[in-house]
């Protein structure tokens, strides 16, 4: 009786209704499934923060509205983390403010600049937030393919003058959810040079930008020259601290850009609890070894996952970040068929890259998010299935 709007009724398919349901299948055969789909690490939130939140819940003050911009002090902490991570000075008034989580302002953010035709550039494969968010503010989404032979970065010198010159706000994310792609500074200045160019707004994703590893450590967009003029980059506290049940994160950036996302917020929610944000201080302000230990567990599991999927000749994207694996499909599968398959006969749940957007067709993501038992287990399974 009651039809869904035309902006829910565009919405993509949800791919992953037939994983579940043939995931459920297995369970119900008696098969113990291993979950390498979903991108929510099994480490518990560390202690210190946890008791910081508890103490943070017993106050009154916090059972108020908290502020939609979020709390002076946890903006601060937030500012003075930037500063010591990337070098970068940050005004906590105005070029920075509290989220709940990331993914609502990635969702809202595109409300507050874009109008119905106008264009924005969204990476696929992708997070699909970033063609949501446009969906639903009424843009178009013109889609920047990431594909191997270009490091899995858009190919922004191909984009056509009219697309550019219709272009509100270009999408990125480094390091890269699925593809575990990295970038380096010197690519983010071209990147600013051309937004300063055409008039784009840069709306940088880094909910990856802690979990690296080796040599690589991911520069944040706001280190170059310039970026502070077009640029809004988007944290979170999910995957660094391990608390993405929390739902805390923070965009730091251009003033205006951070006050039409402000703009937003203050119309549609009121604010993030503070006693998160008391909890979330803590992490910021805390000694950051607990950082270091979850980086040095993703990163034993990238090792063990690599090597035992390389002698079993899978083709693996080299991982300098992230907690995925971003896996060649065998040939003679389609990314859909072959992830049916492994839960099927293996008992294993990873996710189809076309899942996230049709370039991602012949790979799949693995999540490092069990323990290492398990993806040896998971190796051994993989090693008796005949593909
Ligand atoms: C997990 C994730 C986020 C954000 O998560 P929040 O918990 O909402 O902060 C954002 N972008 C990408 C690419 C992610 O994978």
């Amino acid at each position: 009786m009651f039809e869904f709007s035309e902006r829910l009724r565009a919405l993509p398919p949800y791919l992953f209704v037939e994983l579940d349901r043939k995931k459920a299948e297995a369970q119900a055969r008696g098969m113990r499934v291993i979950d390498l789909g979903v991108g929510d690490p099994d480490l518990p939130t560390p202690p210190h923060i946890v008791e910081a939140g508890q103490k943070a819940l017993e106050k009154p003050q916090n059972h108020h509205y908290p502020s939609s911009a979020g709390m002076p002090a946890f903006r601060e902490a937030a500012a003075e983390w930037f500063e010591r991570r990337f070098g970068v000075k940050l005004d906590p008034r105005t070029e920075v403010i509290t989220l709940i989580g990331s993914k609502e302002a990635i969702a809202h953010f595109p409300l507050a600049f874009v109008n119905p035709g106008e264009v924005v550039l969204v990476p696929t494969p992708a997070y699909p937030v970033y063609h949501i968010g446009t969906l639903f503010a009424g843009g178009e989404t013109y889609y920047l393919p990431l594909e191997a032979r270009n490091g899995f970065r858009p190919d922004l010198s191909s984009l056509p003058e009219e697309v550019l010159s219709r272009a509100k706000i270009l999408w990125l994310n480094y390091p890269n959810n699925p593809t575990t792609a990295v970038v380096s500074r010197e690519w983010f200045s071209e990147v600013v040079a051309l937004a300063r160019e055409h008039g784009l707004i840069v709306a940088h994703d880094a909910a990856y930008c802690e979990l690296y590893y080796e040599d690589y450590v991911p520069p944040s967009i706001l280190e170059v020259p310039g970026a502070q003029e077009v640029a809004i980059e988007f944290h979170s506290l999910s995957k660094t601290y391990c608390m993405t049940g929390w739902r805390i994160g923070f965009a730091v950036g251009n003033p205006e850009l951070v006050k039409g996302l402000l703009t937003v917020k203050n119309n549609v929610d009121s604010g993030c609890f503070q006693a998160i944000q008391e909890a979330g201080i803590a992490a910021l302000t805390g000694p950051q070894d607990c950082v270091a230990e979850h980086r040095r567990i993703f990163d034993e599991r990238r090792r063990i996952m690599t090597e035992g999927l390389r002698r079993l000749g899978f083709e693996v994207y080299p991982p300098r970040a992230t907690f995925y694996l971003w896996v060649r499909t065998p040939e003679g599968y389609s990314s859909a068929e072959f992830c049916a398959r492994l839960i099927e006969q293996a008992g294993i749940v990873v996710t189809p890259g076309s899942g996230f957007g049709e370039p991602g067709e012949g790979y799949f993501r693995i999540a490092l998010t069990v323990n290492k038992e398990y993806l040896e287990e998971a190796l051994q399974r993989l090693a008796s299935l005949n593909l």
